[in-house]
Parts: C-alpha cells; sequence; structure tokens
C-alpha cells in the first residue's frame, strides 16, 4: 500500500496510515468545538485509512456521524459517516501536509476567531519562568514518525 500519511494520539496507543488525503477544512460547528476541545475542529479526508497499533474508541455525537478518539490518552482522531471518514488534522505526524482549503459552518465560529492572528506573545517578564518550565519537562508524548515498539523501555 502507498502511503500519504502516518499519525496517531499522544500517547502511542493507537497509530494509522493514510493511502492517500482528501479535503483538509476547519469545522467552527459547536460539535467539532466540543469534540476537539478547540475552537473549530481541523479535519482532512482520510482515503485507506489503516490502524496499525490499537483502536479508536468511538461515540456516536449523532445519528449520523462517529467521532474516534483515543481511550487512553483522549486524543481526538476520527469523524465518520456514511461518506467516509476524515482524520484530526494535528493527528498527522506532519500536520503540514494538510493545509485547510475550506472553512465549514462559519454561523457557530466563535467572536474572537478572525483576532487570534493578533494575540501579542508571552510577556517578557513570564520567558524566564517558562524557560525554566520547559528546561524540566520529560516528553511522554509518542514521537513524530512510526516506531517498531512503544513505549520505549521502562516507563
Ligand atoms: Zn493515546
Ligand atoms: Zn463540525
Amino acid at each position: 500500500m502507498s502511503v500519504a500519511a502516518t499519525g496517531g494520539c499522544q500517547c502511542g496507543a493507537v497509530r494509522f496510515r493514510i493511502a492517500r488525503l482528501g479535503r483538509a477544512s476547519i469545522c467552527h460547528c459547536r460539535m467539532c468545538q466540543k469534540a476537539f476541545g478547540g475552537f473549530f475542529g481541523p479535519l482532512v479526508g482520510a482515503k485507506g485509512l489503516e490502524w496499525t497499533r490499537g483502536q479508536p474508541s468511538r461515540f456516536a455525537s449523532s445519528n449520523l456521524v462517529k467521532r474516534g478518539f483515543c481511550a487512553r490518552c483522549g486524543t481526538p482522531l476520527t469523524y465518520e459517516y456514511e461518506g467516509g471518514v476524515e482524520i484530526a488534522i494535528g493527528a498527522l505526524d506532519d500536520p503540514e501536509l494538510a493545509p485547510p482549503t475550506v472553512e465549514l459552518n462559519p454561523a457557530d465560529k466563535l467572536s474572537f476567531f478572525a483576532h487570534l492572528h493578533d494575540l501579542p506573545g508571552r510577556p517578557e517578564k513570564e520567558a524566564a519562568a517558562n524557560s525554566a518550565f520547559l528546561a524540566s519537562v520529560v516528553n511522554h508524548q509518542h514521537p513524530d514518525e512510526e516506531t517498531a515498539a512503544w513505549p520505549k523501555g521502562p516507563a
């Protein structure tokens, strides 16, 4: 099988391969906001989707749609409907492969969405404390590439 993209959840319990990426979108609907815990749902069509490690759990968010997620770490993974399966763009190992080309359901768009790119950066006085925090971080996130075994050694 040809592979256009790989990806998985944050903890690495669920991994997938996609043969061909379809249309990439952001959806402003209230269900996507809730399902992603975010301001919108970033999704890309996933033709030839294959689960290579584990399986997602699913929640039927309506009579027409199931949403897949990792039951262990909670990462949102799929949007599944009669027309096919879409995958969460942020779950791809390389989200740059799926730049969105369309906005869906603009009626539910959050009022501040259009101003996000105008936000200032972190205040100077917080920067030192933040670099100390970052220096102490031990990363448990699965890397952005395929792994033969995971987790690596004793956690
Ligand atoms: Zn997980
Ligand atoms: Zn939506």
